[in-house]
């Protein structure tokens, strides 16, 4: 284990480059798969092969002889991993012991081999056959009268022939109770942006990062969370291009980078230096930052400047005025006070935008989880309205999407609050009555736990339990529950914090062989462009017990419908088959998927603003207002600091690949608080000295870490960062943006106790 005493210096090395080469390397090596991991990263990304399960950056259409990043590398060499966690590694180990390990112990323990039970009597799990487990579900989904009582759980893992099953038999069972990962990060993208563009996704491809002029980054790690984005960064840098970003934390990749296939570029110790322009925002100072922009922009307009696009404005869009007079009305000192930046800066980042005449605007988490998350989106719409950046080349908006098909899922039926239409589709083609009510996002699953409503959660991959907020509260929801079920392929906090009875179902992995009755199946992966490509594993399954999630669905349907007529034998063995009901349910996205399909780089699914063709309410591109300049609801503590949970470089949500996180000088902890040195003072703090942070919150709730050690960080007065999944005790269950419920983990009030 990475248990070495702790150390904290600064990284200078560029992101990227040899160190990316040698963290491939110790993960290959650490998981003793240096040969045949080595192997199976040629076929990842490549055609014929099989997608990253990592994130949901897309492939390039000219592929690289290695066309996958570090962290790629990492989840194919823990998934490829040649340890097992077995019957008798249970045997040897109860699950209040396994409580007791970290994360990180947990994952390195290795892949899991066959189905197990939780036996109460000796507080091990046990073997179970593949025939009783899912009787064992069936048994228990049917005893419920009240089917809201259920939560289906999918984690964005998931490919598309799966989540479609899923929702196929979620809702022939009876309930929209989808909690999906998208509802922790971007489901403010599914909720916010369709009001403003007509859809929840991204409107730009790979091809625009060559043509753009000016790309803007909000809160986003592109170095850590989605490494590929680098290459068309660095690209973009080497055309003269301005890369903004935006962010509470200056990231290592922003400053320096080096492209690990770049061989003179790495023979030399060269490096790109990426952003041409740092926003150090304030925590929560994003829509300050952006108001402040509409109100330089439209200054100069009124000053008869011809800065706006008033062709695009006149024939696309709608409300304008309301915007621009609520921008005008903001006030200078107090969006310099809101955002930490100064007036000057915010103009002469507006004069960047204004000059460019095809801008991409990018985001993660560092917008979507804030009490205001899905309106903040909005504003950035209304940005790039202003110049008509939508359906020409090199603009546009761009979701940095964090796991592999977290969009495919959702357009493939997993969504808690369906359009009724696509409910009648449902009906037409399976001839079921389907539940019309909405269900449960992860908000309302872990407060329907909480409540005592659920009885019963089914996780299809992921670490629920782990991932969601407030975790002393829902670790004890979910050990009350009458049925936790965890099916995947690694052990995980899911299996130790479990209900009364529990099931462990280990799965056939991304990369491994689907071997059926019909031969070898593809399943596919809508990346975060709307690209639509076949995967297809390489390596043998982990274990001949190991099941494919298809027929894990199939089966459990089986054992809890006995009396439907929906074709789950069939489908369990010919994934085509799938395609073409997800194409009969979804015509008007998926027509004709099997025959699609046969192209070598897949296909791109329509995304109408890029043919400047707006699917709102009004038929047309909305300009919304969003009044004031906070991204979240001001706290009046004069002790208050705004905490940011964030990833490390070594983690991939909530796997932990080893306690370091190189990029911010940190090894071995992950007990960390990363503060500005004049707030640390302030408190009267040493640097490395361990404290506590409590959340400042009236709900009645208690909710302290401590054990962290201080270091000092380049934040911003005000804000704080530490790890996620460590920190999310500290976060309410209730803290969440109002439209979508994702979780505000990205300003958590709280006060340091020493
Ligand atoms: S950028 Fe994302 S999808 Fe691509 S290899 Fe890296 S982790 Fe995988």
């Amino acid at each position: 284990m990475d248990d070495r005493k702790p150390r904290y210096h600064p990284y200078d090395h560029p992101a990227g480059g040899w160190g990316a080469a040698a963290a491939t390397a110790k993960a290959l090596m650490k998981q003793s798969v240096l040969v045949k991991g080595s192997r199976a990263l040629l076929s990842m990304n490549q055609p014929g092969g099989f997608k990253c399960p990592s994130c949901a950056f897309p492939d390039a259409c000219h592929r690289e002889l290695l066309e996958f990043c570090e962290q790629g590398a990492k989840a194919l060499a823990f998934e490829a991993t040649r340890h097992r966690v077995t019957r008798d590694f249970f045997a040897r180990h109860t699950v209040s012991a396994l409580r007791e390990q970290s994360d990180y112990w947990l994952e390195m323990q290795g892949r899991l081999t066959e189905p197990m039970r939780y036996d109460p009597g000796t507080d091990r799990y046990v073997p179970i056959s593949w025939d009783d487990a899912f009787a064992l579900i069936g048994r228990h989904l049917r005893r419920l009268e009240n089917r809201r009582q259920a939560e289906f759980y999918t984690s964005g893992r998931t490919p598309n022939e799966v989540a479609f099953l899923w929702s196929v038999f979620v809702r022939e069972y009876g309930t929209n109770n989808f909690p999906d990962c998208s509802n922790m990060c971007h489901e403010p993208t599914s909720r916010g942006l369709p009001p403003s563009i007509g859809v929840g996704k991204g409107t730009c491809r790979l091809e625009d990062f060559d043509k753009t002029e000016a790309i803007f980054i909000f809160g986003q790690n592109t170095g850590s969370n989605s490494p590929r984005m680098m290459t068309n960064l660095a690209q973009a840098r080497k055309r003269g291009i301005p890369i903004i970003s935006i962010n509470p934390m200056p990231e290592r990749a922003m400053i320096a980078y080096t492209a690990p296939q770049n061989i003179p570029q790495m023979i030399t110790f060269g490096h790109y230096d990426i952003a041409s322009g740092f926003l150090h925002v304030k925590a929560g100072g994003d829509l300050a930052v952006m108001k402040g922009m509409m109100k330089a922009i439209l200054e100069r307009e009124a000053a008869g400047e011809d800065v706006l696009d008033r062709a695009f404005i006149d024939e696309y869009t709608l409300g304008i005025d309301a915007v621009r007079a609520d921008a005008m009305a903001q006030d200078w000192a107090e969006i310099v006070e809101t955002s930490g930046i100064s007036e000057e800066q915010i103009r002469q980042f507006a004069d960047i935008y204004i000059r460019s005449n095809a801008t991409m605007i990018c985001y993660g988490m560092g917008l979507t989880q804030h009490q205001r998350g899905s309106e903040l989106l909005q504003q950035l719409c209304n940005i790039l309205f202003l110049r008509g950046n939508f359906g020409k080349p090199g603009a546009g908006i761009v979701p940095v999407r964090g796991h592999s098909n977290v969009q495919g899922d959702r357009t493939c039926g997993i969504n808690d609050r369906p359009r009724q239409q696509m409910l009648d589709n449902y009906e037409r083609v399976f001839g079921f009555p389907v539940p019309r009510e909405d269900g449960h996002n992860v908000q309302k699953a872990v407060e329907a736990m909480m409540t005592g409503e659920a009885r019963i959660f089914i996780g299809m991959g992921g670490n629920f339990v782990r991932a969601v907020p407030d975790t002393e509260r829902s670790y004890q929801a979910m050990s009350q529950l009458d049925l936790t079920v965890g099916i995947n392929t690694k052990l995980n906090r899911g299996h130790v914090i479990h209900g009364r009875e529990a099931l462990i179902l280990p799965v056939i992995s991304r990369s491994e062989v689907i071997q059926t009755e019909k031969g070898e199946q593809a399943l596919t992966i809508e990346d975060m462009v709307a690209q639509v490509t076949a995967s297809r594993g390489t390596l043998e399954p982990a274990s001949p017990d190991c099941m494919a999630e298809a027929e894990i669905v199939c089966r459990i349907a089986m054992a809890t419908l006995p009396d439907s007529r929906t074709p789950w034998t069939e489908f369990a063995q010919d994934y085509a088959l799938i395609r073409d009901y997800i194409a009969d349910v979804f015509p008007e996205i998926y027509a004709d998927f099997n025959e699609r399909l046969k192209a070598p780089d897949g296909f791109f699914l329509d995304v109408p603003p890029r043919q400047r063709v707006f699917p709102t309410d009004t038929g047309k591109a909305n300009f919304l207002v969003l009044d004031g300049l906070h991204a979240d609801v001001p706290v009046d503590d004069p002790q208050m600091l705004r905490l940011l949970t964030v990833r490390s470089q070594d983690q991939f949500n909530t796997t932990i690949y080893s306690t370091n996180d190189r990029y911010r000088g940190v090894w071995g902890n992950r007990m960390v608080l990363f503060m500005n040195p004049e707030d640390r003072e302030a408190r009267g703090l040493q640097q490395e000295q361990v404290v506590g942070l409590e959340t400042i919150c009236d709900d009645g709730h208690k909710r302290m870490v401590s054990g962290l050690t201080v270091l000092d960080y380049p934040l911003p007065r005000g804000a704080v960062a530490g790890y996620y999944p460590e920190l999310n005790p500290l976060l309410p269950i209730e803290f969440v943006d109002t439209l979508s419920g994702t979780p505000a983990a990205k300003s958590i009030p709280v006060r340091v106790i020493t």
